[in-house]
């Protein structure tokens, strides 16, 4: 049963953001799925199975029973999902793929995880298994938002710096009004604030997930700027 595409319910639903939604799938009865943090499931609804859509996981492969995954209002499966997408309805669920998986083995690398917007969604899953699992990975979220109100998981990703003395989650706001009383960072990610964040260059490897703008910059930060191998350098594009 396990790579079967299977019809699920959802579970509950929390509003994020005004335009973002986490939707929680229920897996059916028998469904033990072998798979791993930072994959992607690929969703349709029953009356439109021709139409499908890839969403990352913000779960993470430690929550059993459900996946969770959060999505921004933006053409038509994304308007559909977070203005109509209701506890009680049921989407169909392909299974979890994909190669976007944190390196946790061997231990002691550094992640540097570089999102913009809703980019920031697998992260959520990384941070979770790592904290966890109390693994010794290092783990650094770099996440630009257009102001103090696009944070997606702000409290969670406060909670679990928290709990976790080696994940550490900065972000940058890129329009907010100059007399906002916010203190962190404002501006896009630069090349420099990246390198602000790497320690031990041969142990860290970088990742990229959002828009193919963010992912490109952040390639050539790392394969061209960085002079990184390929090896240390993971990306997920999301169109
Ligand atoms: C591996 C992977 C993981 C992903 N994970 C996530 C995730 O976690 N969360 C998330 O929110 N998304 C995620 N995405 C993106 C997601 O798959 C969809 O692409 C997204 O929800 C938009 O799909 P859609 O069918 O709603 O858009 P479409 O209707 O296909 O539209 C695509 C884009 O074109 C624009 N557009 C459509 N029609 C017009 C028009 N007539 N004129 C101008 N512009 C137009 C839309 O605004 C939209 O930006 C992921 C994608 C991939 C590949």
């Amino acid at each position: 049963m396990a790579k079967q595409i299977a019809e699920m319910l959802i579970e509950s639903v929390t509003m994020e953001l005004p335009d973002t939604k986490t939707i929680r799938l229920k897996w059916p009865e028998g469904y033990e799925p072998d798979f791993k943090t930072g994959q992607f499931i690929t969703l349709y609804w029953p009356d439109t199975p021709a139409y499908k859509r890839a969403y990352s996981l913000s779960s993470c492969a430690l929550d059993r029973g459900y996946y969770e995954v959060t999505v921004k209002r933006d053409g038509k499966m994304g308007t559909r999902i977070v203005d109509w997408a209701k506890a009680g309805d049921t989407l169909w669920v392909i299974p979890p793929t994909g190669r976007f998986l944190p390196v946790f083995e061997p231990p002691g690398k550094h992640l540097v995880c570089i999102a913009g917007g809703s980019g920031v969604t697998p992260f959520r899953g990384f941070a979770r298994e790592a904290t966890r699992r109390q693994l010794d990975t290092r783990l650094t979220i770099l996440y630009s938002v257009r102001t103090t109100n696009d944070i997606i998981f702000h409290e969670e990703f406060k909670q679990l710096e928290q709990e976790n003395e080696r994940f550490d989650f900065y972000v940058t706001c890129t329009r907010l009004h100059p007399d906002d009383p916010w203190t962190g960072r404002r501006g896009r990610i630069t090349a420099e604030w990246v390198k602000e964040h790497v320690h031990d260059l041969p142990n860290t490897v970088f990742y990229a997930c959002g828009t193919t703008e963010l992912v490109e910059a952040t390639e050539h930060l790392v394969l061209t700027e960085l002079k990184l191998p390929k090896e240390q350098m993971k990306t997920e594009k999301w169109g």
